[in-house]
């Protein structure tokens, strides 16, 4: 077996991780802790798919979503098509974070 060395420049500041090939630093969101946020306030617009105003989808648990240890996935309210299985959403709001993905798990 022929050995071939390789050199890398690594400019200054940089680091090198030899353990690479597992990605780190993303964590699956239902590891995070619930953050009770009260009801936000209606958004602007409506569904213009549906011509439908955005109708408030009360705070919950979810049916099919679980924690990592087996809890149901609760989630804030959130303004959504009333349309059912409709994927639009209001725009997004800084001030009142919509919980994503929350309609695929009502329905
Ligand atoms: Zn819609």
């Amino acid at each position: 077996m022929s050995k071939i060395i390789i050199t890398i420049e690594i400019p200054d500041g940089a680091t090198v991780n030899t353990n690479s090939g597992r990605a780190t630093g993303k964590t699956a969101s239902s590891n995070k802790p619930f953050v009770e946020r009260p009801d936000p306030p209606q958004p602007d617009g409506y569904c213009e798919i549906h011509d439908a105003d955005w109708r408030l989808v009360p705070a919950g648990v979810s049916k099919t979503v679980k924690n990592a240890d087996g809890s149901p996935k609760r989630y804030n309210a959130f303004w959504a098509c009333p349309e059912r299985g409709c994927d639009n959403k209001p725009p997004f709001n800084r001030d009142a974070p919509a919980a994503t993905s929350a309609v695929d798990e009502l329905f």
